[in-house]
């Protein structure tokens, strides 16, 4: 029996993810890495001698399966303060190995075989496995260029009795657009009355730009009962490498997503949970996040300004857009494997981000639109502008 070529793969079409290839396409081509989205600079030294504190007094075996009681109250403390929300955080908070964790124990615990799940294109790229491999059927929202907006009447066309949840991202992974209150309002007019969980995630929430302030699904009370509002120390801390964040819900769905995390993982890191926890007792550090990033852009910005790139608004997230038409006609993964083997700038092509229905893939093939990382060093970044200059 040849067990290699008679066994049915759950998820046929996936492939290694665009983030791993480029960045290794990157490091084979000694290329900058302006690709997959993580700061090349150190988390604040305070946090990592915390760390390295807590790890030698020992906290190196398991972690309450929740999460460390200490992190979870300044959690919701946090959320309170910036939010208004109020989440209990003995029932109501969890941290998981990453956001990423959090949204896989949330799909797997809610997504059933046949039941729809709406997501909102261009997507980040764990969303739609995570729902096939439960056997749920994506269905795609595709928000268009340049202004990437959702329109909540096209919106509602896509719910049907089989719609399970719906997955939204702000600031937005890749395009970083935002939504606006008005947009909640919109949803929750849209869902009252209906089933549907939302899951949103919201990893880059301190990651805001031009003084805009984060619209959280945790302000919007009349949405909160039907929700997992994801988050991530990785993207909070720059430590993506740590695979730190958490997950808040209301406790009837925080019950269901910790019998998945209690099976899936247990719990996550001990120590860093304590030195986080001491940490975040103050709020300085996360509040001057947003002029750090601010900074970059506004670098990033004036960089782009002296290529042939047309750089696309970015609200939000360390992520900017650029439409290279003026540039190349080849499609925006070819275009991105040139820019690393002969400009030496590592990007991510923007049509990876639409789901695998070839037809509709191909529709948006013909964007040309790429993805910069601009969370780096101002030396990176500098070094960059050189190269984009030439291109
Ligand atoms: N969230 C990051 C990005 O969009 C990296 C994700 C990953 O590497 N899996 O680039």
């Amino acid at each position: 029996m040849n067990i290699a070529s008679n066994f049915t793969s759950k998820l046929p079409d996936v492939g290694t993810t665009i983030f791993t290839t480029m960045s290794k396409m990157a490091q084979e081509y000694n290329a900058i890495n302006l690709s997959q989205g993580f700061p090349d600079f150190n988390p604040p030294s305070l946090l990592m001698e915390l760390a390295a504190k807590y790890m030698q007094k020992g906290h190196n075996q398991y972690a309450p399966m929740a999460g460390v009681m200490k992190l979870r109250e300044r959690l919701a403390e946090k959320n309170e303060f910036l939010y208004g929300a109020k989440i209990n955080p003995e029932t109501e908070i969890t941290i998981t190995a990453g956001a990423s964790q959090a949204i896989a124990a949330a799909v797997t615990a809610f997504v059933h075989i046949g039941d729809e799940v709406i997501i909102v294109e261009p997507a980040f790229d764990v969303y739609q496995p995570l729902i096939e491999v439960n056997g749920g059927k994506v269905v795609p929202y595709r928000m268009e260029a340049p202004h990437f907006k959702i329109d909540w009447q096209a919106f509602e066309q896509l719910i049907t009795p089989k719609t399970r949840m719906i997955v939204l991202n702000t600031p937005h992974n890749p395009t970083g657009a935002i939504l606006e209150a008005q947009d909640w309002q919109a949803l929750s007019k849209i869902v009252n009355n209906t089933n549907i969980l939302i899951i949103s995630d919201e990893v880059y929430e301190h990651i805001m730009f031009d003084g805009k302030e984060h619209q959280s699904l945790l302000r919007f009370p009349e949405l909160w009962h039907r929700s997992f509002v994801v988050f991530s120390f990785g993207k909070t801390f720059h430590c993506t490498g740590w695979k730190m964040g958490y997950v808040a819900a209301p406790e009837y769905l925080m019950k269901e997503l910790r019998k998945n995390h209690q099976f899936s993982i247990f719990c996550v890191n001990h120590f860093i949970q304590e030195a986080i926890a001491e940490f975040l007792a103050d709020r300085s550090y996360y509040e001057q996040l947003p002029h750090f990033f601010q900074v970059k852009k506004d670098l990033f910005g004036q960089i782009l300004t002296n290529t042939r790139f047309t750089p696309i608004p970015t609200y939000g997230s360390y992520f900017q857009l650029a439409d290279y038409s003026n540039i190349s006609d080849e499609s925006d993964i070819d275009f991105a494997i040139r820019m690393t083997k002969e400009h030496k700038v590592a990007v991510i092509p923007v049509s990876v981000f639409y789901s695998n229905d070839e037809n509709e893939k191909r529709n948006h093939m013909n964007t040309k639109l790429i993805r910069f990382c601009f969370g780096k060093t101002e030396q990176i970044l500098q070094q960059a502008s050189e190269k984009l200059c030439k291109i």
